[in-house]
């Protein structure tokens, strides 16, 4: 994109995780935040008047090189696939989300991914790589195209396919099943490979676990972040060695909040989500066969034991709305706790997650994990701070995105509502400014 014009926010109230100031004004110029303060606007500048402005939003996990429901429909030719990705990085910025965090692509993918950002409009994109499986083990067995190791001769060349792709860390896999184990996980001597390897690159390490076992077993990998919030309720001992390692938590709560569309289908007739999703990706997801094909590809994959003709009954059980309605409120009930010992959260949707998965929209499901944050028990504060100022330290960019100290890139939104009262104010952005090029979020979503 070109290189934007001046912007002036006159009389803005500055809202981010740490608080409000103002109202005060703010100078954009270069795609940077040049000054705040009492300014005065140079003669000709275009001039914005009021409101409350937050940094962009930073969604810390997304599969941005998958489409919800992908499985459920012909496969994208090349140039619809890419077509495809530009429209869900415009969403993203519709969304007021400016910056994403992609933790498990293929090289392939993730230059493909680098070549629509570079073309722009994008959010910044951040990617983890490799993403490293044990053999025999998630995620490589469910989706047979990712790579795994298993022996520390296999790290080096693995984790040199990404080193031309600017990654800013390493993804690694501990994961038994989430019906019952299935799966096995790295071997103590893995682990001690994959952490002298990745220190070597110097590549922090975000670690994939989903329950209390495999979070203490992921401990020894050191980890800069942990992928999905494990279930409540967690030992005090846990919640102990989680918040004296420092690492971070991406709690991916969207996972089950978005699997209870399947019993409130009129979510999928709301038209801020209808304005923001390819319609051929609702239509996949509106169709009830889809659903029940969903429910049993996922027991192909969690419970290959259970033979084809028991699975309807297993999903009259695992798959009622009840259960998945009992695992969010378990997965939240473990961000509380989490939240309550001090453990720095950010907010991951995990959108695009799988292709069988039909409702894990690229855009609106951020919005609805920074709900589930606060449901969970977190202020609106506390939960901007889990979209901005906490990622942008995870991911080494402090002061750079996710802020509105002056220097920052101008990555913001203009909002006509207290994000401090709600965060139902950050789904209405006046303004998305990305890089300094302010549109409404209609602008975004209609630009070529
Ligand atoms: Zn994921």
């Amino acid at each position: 994109m070109d290189l934007p014009a001046d912007l002036f926010l006159d009389d803005v109230v500055l809202v981010e995780g740490t608080g409000a100031r103002g109202p005060t004004d703010v100078l954009l110029r270069g795609g940077r935040i040049a000054a705040t303060g009492d300014l005065v606007p140079e003669p000709g500048v275009t001039v914005v008047t009021g409101g409350y402005v937050t940094p962009g939003l930073i969604d810390s996990h997304v599969h941005i090189s998958m489409a919800p429901g992908a499985a459920w429909r012909p496969e994208d030719a090349p140039e619809a696939l890419a077509a495809r990705r530009a429209a869900h990085l415009r969403s993203y910025l519709a969304c007021g989300v400016t910056s994403l965090l992609d933790p498990a692509l293929l090289p392939d993918d993730a230059r493909s991914l680098r070549a629509l950002e570079a073309a722009g409009p994008s959010p910044n994109l951040f990617f983890l790589g490799p993403a490293i499986s044990p053999t025999d083990g998630y995620v490589a067995v469910v989706i047979p195209t990712f790579p795994s190791a298993s022996a520390p001769a296999d790290l080096p060349p693995l984790f040199d396919t990404f080193t031309a792709l600017d990654p800013v860390g390493v993804k690694i896999t501990m994961e038994t099943g989430s019906l019952y184990p299935i799966w096995p996980v790295h071997t103590p001597e893995m682990r001690a490979a994959l952490v002298a390897e990745s220190d070597r690159r110097g590549l922090p390490r975000y670690v994939h676990a989903m329950s209390e076992d495999m979070y203490e077993a992921g401990l020894d990998l050191k980890p800069h972040t942990f992928v999905h919030a494990p279930q409540s309720p967690l030992s005090d001992e846990l919640l102990t060695r989680v918040a004296a390692s420092g690492a971070y938590v991406s709690p991916t709560m969207a996972i089950a909040g978005t699997a209870l569309y399947a019993w409130h289908p009129e979510v999928l007739e709301d038209p801020w989500l209808v304005a923001r999703v390819p319609a051929d990706e609702l239509a996949t997801a509106r169709d009830p066969e889809n659903q029940d094909r969903f429910m049993h590809a996922m027991l192909d994959t969690l419970a290959p034991i259970v033979p084809k003709f028991l699975q309807g009954l297993l999903i009259k059980v695992a798959g009622s709305e009840g259960a998945v309605q009992s695992r969010l409120d378990d997965t939240q009930a473990a961000v509380r706790q989490l939240h309550e010992a001090g453990v720095p959260l950010v907010v991951g949707s995990d959108s695009g997650n799988w292709p069988i998965i039909l409702y894990m929209f690229h855009g609106p499901t951020t919005h609805l994990e920074l709900e589930l944050m606060v449901s969970a028990g977190l202020t609106p504060l506390e939960a901007l701070a889990a979209a901005t100022a906490t990622p942008a330290k995870m991911l080494g960019r402090e002061g750079e995105i996710g802020s509105l100290q002056v220097g920052a890139v101008a990555d913001l939104l203009v909002l006509d509502a207290d994000p401090s009262q709600s965060v139902g104010a950050l789904k209405q952005p006046r303004l998305v400014v990305r890089a300094g090029h302010a549109r409404t979020p209609e602008q975004w979503l209609a630009t070529p």
